[in-house]
């Protein structure tokens, strides 16, 4: 059988993982094991027969004989672990830190003491390092200016920064480590650093702690001095909770102050739009009359300018277009800066917005005698979305561009391909193109790429409009120049996807400019006109046109009885009136019977979208901005009066 009295004695003392050191009750050593060999650096032989001291630093061995001798008078187990600090002196000098059970062994020859040695200088070491991560965890946290504590599992604090503690704790009695949170936050809440006036104790109580289970988002709270507190909570892989709470009261504050200086901002913006508006409106009027009447006298027949009076009344007539041009980009402009014009998406036919375009460019390309022409359009063209009026106006902007800065003889091409989900409608010119320098600031307001010292006019507002106008159409525009040889500006725009039946090209034939057809009908016409010097203009206007009749009345109130009775062909009404505007005029004639079939052409100076919308919303038949453009209104006239099939 086999017994202990079988085992190999000494491998098994050899064998363990701690020093093992055996001596009598004189302290003189008996054994050693092969790992006590190895800790303090001696042969076995060195040490067997000497005292115990010598594994002892110099400085414990005075009282270690005492200890020894009251040890061996009431001997017992004396476990690992104790609090001791207790320190090995090796062969070399030199000490570590050890732990050491002690047992005592009755044999015949007496009692023996054995000693169980560890070496702890690893874990010592592990225990120093932990202790100062500790450390530097806690000043950490201390130094967060946030208000910082951590819960366990069981939501009781295990942590806690200085400012938290000056927050939460400081009506606690005792520490705040190991509280539970709704007791933390009842302490908190009844210390009056907390604001009431706007929620209860309780309702605040109920919402924190609502959020303290279920943390999502930020919760906000404000002390009674008027602080606000931005709470952020987030739970921890073990189920604990991270609590801070910030100061956020200056970015409140700031917060604050911008949504006031947004608000003045804003106010202002408005009233600097409202007095482009009327300004406008002020500075449309006389040049109403300037434009008017010399566009009267360059054509009067009766007595008919010589050529001197002639080159001069062009530079008067060149002069006020170019002005009033100014005045409708700038304002054209700052509507646009304020965000307040707004554009519609609707599907847009790209054949008739390109004819009414190259119909009304077609007089300027004469004059500069460049040749116009849309290329052939591809077969089943769908439409895009975009807003009509502004695509024309852009379309307007590039074509009269590429004219501007065209070359004589040259040609101007409109030009559409489609190009995915995209159809792009490109202007090309053969003109003076742009320098590569100049071509980055092209789009910025009133940047006019060198042109500023040419004799070209033009404000340098028009493609920056026109950029702008594109991307409130969620389109973009661009442009490729090359100096000497030509440019190519374009616009793309989203294709409407539904199907469209109109697919057709645009008949070379209708790009033919118009004639004023000079009717052979006996018609009336009714202007309602305030201001004596438009009355005068449209007077002299119509006496051109030998076969209209025209009644004038200088009010709405009068202008309608003249409507009631005469039931003219045509109605030309002023919007800014006196007493009753054009607007509540044309709303009264759409109401009669007698009168609702009769088309109304709306007629006013300010040139801003919203009047637009609103006088077609409002049953007018077309909208004019004034100063009044003669061919635009005579081809109204026209077309009301002898039919929009009339041949051109
Ligand atoms: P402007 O009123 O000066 O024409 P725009 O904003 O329409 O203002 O254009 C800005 C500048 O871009 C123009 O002054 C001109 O130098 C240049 N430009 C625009 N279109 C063309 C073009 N087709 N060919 C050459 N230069 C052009």
């Amino acid at each position: 059988m086999w017994t202990d009295r079988n085992l190999p004695f000494r491998e098994l003392v050899d064998a363990a993982p701690d020093g093992l050191i055996v001596c009598d009750p004189q302290g003189k050593i008996t054994l050693v094991n092969a790992e006590a060999e190895r800790m303090f650096g001696y042969a076995r032989d060195e040490l067997l027969g000497q005292p115990i001291e010598t594994l002892i630093p110099q400085r414990s061995r005075p009282g270690h004989q005492q200890h020894l001798a009251e040890y061996t008078a009431a001997p017992r187990l004396r476990p690992m672990g104790s609090e001791l600090d207790l320190r090995g002196y090796r062969k070399d000098g030199s000490e570590f830190p050890v732990e050491i059970s002690l047992s005592p062994i009755k044999t015949e020859r007496g009692l023996l003491i054995t000693a169980g040695i560890r070496d702890v200088t690893d874990r010592r070491q592990l225990e120093r390092d932990n202790k100062r991560a500790n450390a530097y965890l806690v000043s950490a946290v201390d130094a967060v200016q946030e208000a910082f504590t951590l819960y366990d599992e069981h939501d009781r604090v295990l942590m806690v920064n200085s400012a938290a503690r000056l927050l939460l704790g400081s009506s606690a009695a005792g520490s705040i480590v190991g509280r539970r949170f709704d007791e933390v936050l009842g302490a908190a809440l009844s210390s009056g650093v907390f604001d009431f006036s706007n929620e209860t104790r309780e309702t605040l109580y109920q919402r924190w702690l609502a959020y303290h289970q279920a943390p999502s988002g930020t919760l906000e709270v404000r002390t009674g001095t008027g602080r606000y507190l931005r709470v952020t909570e987030c739970k921890t892989a073990d189920q604990g909770t991270v609590s801070t709470i910030a100061d956020v009261t200056d970015d409140v504050l700031r917060a604050d102050e911008l949504g006031q200086a947004r608000e003045t901002a804003e106010a202002a913006s408005a009233a600097k739009s409202e007095f482009l508006s009327s300004m406008s409106h002020e500075l449309r009027t006389p040049l109403n009359a300037i434009l008017g009447f010399a566009q009267l006298l360059e054509r009067d027949r009766k007595r008919p300018l010589d050529d001197r009076q002639l080159e001069r009344l062009g530079h008067v007539l060149r002069g006020g277009e170019h002005l009033l041009r100014l005045i409708d980009d700038v304002l054209d402009l700052s509507q646009i800066e304020a965000r307040r014009i707004t554009v519609s998406s609707e599907p847009v036919g790209l054949a008739e917005v390109l004819t009414e375009v190259v119909h009304t460019l077609e007089p300027m390309a004469t004059r500069a005698q460049i040749h116009l022409e849309i290329a052939a359009i591809p077969p089943a063209l769908p439409r895009v979305i975009a807003d009509r009026t502004r695509l024309a106006q852009i379309l307007m902007n590039f074509g009269s561009n590429a004219i501007k800065y065209g070359r004589t003889g040259g040609h101007v091409t409109f030009r559409v391909e489609p190009r995915g989900e995209l159809l792009r409608i490109a202007v090309i010119d053969d003109g003076i193109g742009i320098p590569e320098d100049k071509r980055d600031k092209i789009f910025e307001p009133f940047q006019r790429a060198g042109q500023e010292v040419g004799p070209i006019e033009g404000t340098g507002i028009g493609l920056t409009i026109s950029k702008r106008l594109a991307e409130l159409m969620s389109g973009s525009i661009g442009f490729a120049s090359q100096v000497g040889r030509g440019s190519e500006f374009w616009i793309e725009l989203a294709v409407h996807r539904a199907p469209t039946s109109e697919q057709v090209g645009i008949p070379a034939a209708q790009l033919a400019t118009s004639p004023l057809a000079a009717g052979a009908f006996a018609h009336t016409i009714v202007y309602v006109e305030d201001n004596p010097a438009n009355l005068a203009f449209m007077r002299e206007l119509i006496e051109e046109l030998t076969s209209v009749r025209l009644l004038t009345a200088p009010s709405a109130e009068i202008g309608l009885e003249i409507i009631r009775t005469h039931r003219p062909a045509v109605v030309i009404m002023d919007i800014n009136l006196p007493g009753m505007s054009g607007f509540e005029a044309v709303k009264h004639l759409r109401e009669w019977p007698e009168t609702r079939d009769i088309p109304v052409i709306g007629l006013s100076a300010a040139a801003l979208v919203k009047d637009t919308t609103r006088a077609k919303e409002a049953g007018f038949y077309r909208y004019l901005t004034k100063p009044v453009k003669v061919a635009e209104l005579t081809r109204t006239l026209e077309e009301l009066l002898i039919g929009p099939a009339a041949p051109r």
